[in-house]
């Protein structure tokens, strides 16, 4: 039985594909949605065609940017011989919110996890890998520290140390299996002035 028309059956279902909207929530957003003026629905879906289509990965840390370098990698003051390896844009975000990381990134976009079918190639390692071609002093791995954190941690380690650069891993002020994005200023700017020696 049809309980909702099948626009709003379509609109819940797109709703809960989306990550950490579960079946209530879909249903929320999806009648908030059909009760919202008209302009303000096309606004809110030209800004998602608009976001998708204008979005691209920075051609140097593959962060998220609108410019083909993002403005991190264009800021010619920061250390670009230092460079932060996190598993996604948000965690960038993070470690730029406190404000004291003077030097770049290198976004993966991921973490190795054997167990979902992600391995080396799925993710910007080979992109790293060029990078490191350049004049780079040190490498601090920022990973997370659940399972697939430290793998991932252990692989960069192992690819970069025949290269001979520094390698550094931010200290486990971060919980273990913590998602970068969610810890405080303090225990992350803790956590990059404790990092250890690969
Ligand atoms: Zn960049």
């Amino acid at each position: 039985m049809e309980l909702y028309s099948g626009y709003i059956n379509k609109l819940i279902e797109e709703l809960a594909a989306l990550p950490g909207i579960g079946s209530k929530s879909a249903q929320r957003l999806a009648f908030h949605l059909i009760n919202m003026p008209q302009d303000r629905v096309k606004r809110l879906a030209d800004t998602m065609v608009e976001a998708k289509a204008n979005v691209r990965y920075c051609r140097e840390c593959f962060t998220l940017t609108d410019k083909e370098v993002c403005p991190v990698c264009a800021n010619q003051s920061r250390d670009h011989k230092t460079i932060m390896v996190v598993e996604n844009a948000r965690d960038l975000v993070a470690y730029e919110k406190t404000g004291r990381y003077e030097g770049v990134y290198h976004v993966l976009h991921g973490a190795i996890s054997p167990m979902l079918g992600i391995g080396p190639g799925d993710i910007k390692l080979k992109e790293l890998m060029e990078r490191l071609r350049g004049d780079v002093q040190e490498v601090i791995i920022a990973t997370n520290s659940s399972l697939e954190g430290e793998t991932t941690a252990m692989y960069i380690s192992k690819m970069i140390k025949p290269v001979g650069i520094r390698v550094t891993r931010i200290a486990s002020g971060v919980p273990v299996g913590g998602d970068l994005e969610y810890i405080d200023e303090v225990t992350l700017l803790r956590a990059l002035e404790g990092r250890v020696e690969l």
